[in-house]
């Protein structure tokens, strides 16, 4: 296809885009008053921001991660802004009977769910890959198995409440990036499954919505840090995103991107393949 003509149809598809987004119904805090829900990896980053929105919007809340003493001030803070309850458990989802734990807990504890974040990611390390086998495959217990697992125990629970199942993902899971290879397989392998699942459940009339939410660079501690002297550009706040990955579940949003530009990325990524392929290697920068 001539260049012209790509962006052209570039221009039209984003005309229609910021349309639908105008014309989309719209998002009431309210409608997630006394709601039912359960989030991982919210000891910190973007799981804490989503706990915190949910506690404000006066949600009932149960939240998981690994450091007990963390989830703790967490708790907390989500009582002070106004969770009608909260309450923590502490996992490791590396284990699969941790992570079949978490959800019988909060299970237990809330009654029912209506809505399920599954957020938490393992420490990965970024750069050159380093060839550990074993690293990828401990990743991929945390990053993936683990999400699959809660899925399957939540998906009963969630179909007597017309409940959703919120996927936190990434670019990384869209298209091919340098430095993080253990990761982008598991965000990959987390859109291939989840993206499926919204198939089977909509073939089979589910009450149960999946939201898949792209992300792109947002200003977390861990990420921040990782980063550092790798890529040059501009972190988005963790605060925003996780009112986003809220407002996309409670929309029962099939997907969800954020910021803007990991709409565009995901949309063209096989367009201009020289371009793509060029561009991230200007972005991304190694360091021997
Ligand atoms: P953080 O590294 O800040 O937080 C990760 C969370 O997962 C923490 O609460 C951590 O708590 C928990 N965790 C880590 N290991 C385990 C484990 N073995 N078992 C249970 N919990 C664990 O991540 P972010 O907030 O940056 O990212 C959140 C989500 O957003 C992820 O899915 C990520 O892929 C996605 N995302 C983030 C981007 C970014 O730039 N920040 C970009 C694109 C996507 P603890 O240590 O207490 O266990």
């Amino acid at each position: 296809m001539k260049f012209r003509v790509k962006l052209f149809l570039f221009g039209s598809l984003s005309a229609a885009f910021i349309a639908l987004q105008w014309s989309g119904p719209t998002f009431r805090e309210e409608s997630l008053k006394g709601m039912r829900v359960l989030v991982t990896g919210a000891s910190t980053g973007i799981g804490e921001q989503v706990a915190y929105h949910y506690a404000r919007m006066g949600a009932q809340i149960v939240i998981t991660a690994r450091r007990e003493h963390v989830l703790k001030e967490v708790v907390k803070k989500c009582l002070d802004l106004g969770a009608q309850k909260a309450l923590y458990i502490a996992a490791d989802m590396a284990e699969m009977a941790d992570a079949e734990r978490v959800v019988e807990f909060a299970k237990e504890q809330l009654h029912e769910l209506d809505y399920v974040v599954l957020n938490h990611i393992g420490p990965s390390p970024y750069g050159m890959w380093d060839a550990d086998v074993d690293h990828v495959k401990w990743l991929m217990q945390v990053n993936f198995h683990s999400y699959v697992k809660m899925a399957v125990k939540a998906l009963p629970v969630l179909e007597k409440t017309n409940g959703s199942l919120i996927v936190v993902s990434s670019l990384y899971g869209k298209m091919c990036l340098p430095f993080g290879l253990p990761y982008a397989a598991t965000k990959f392998a987390l859109n291939g499954f989840f993206g499926s699942l919204q198939h089977d459940l909509a073939m089979k009339h589910s009450n149960v919505s999946v939201t898949i939410c792209t992300l792109g660079l947002i200003d977390t501690e861990s990420a921040m840090e990782k980063i550092k002297g790798y890529i040059d550009m501009p972190a988005y706040p963790a605060h925003e995103a996780a009112y986003q990955i809220i407002k996309a579940g409670a929309l029962r949003e099939s997907e969800a991107f954020y910021p803007w530009y990991t709409f565009y990325a995901s949309l063209f990524r096989d367009w201009f393949p020289y371009h793509r392929d060029q561009v991230i290697r200007k972005v991304y920068k190694y360091q021997p």
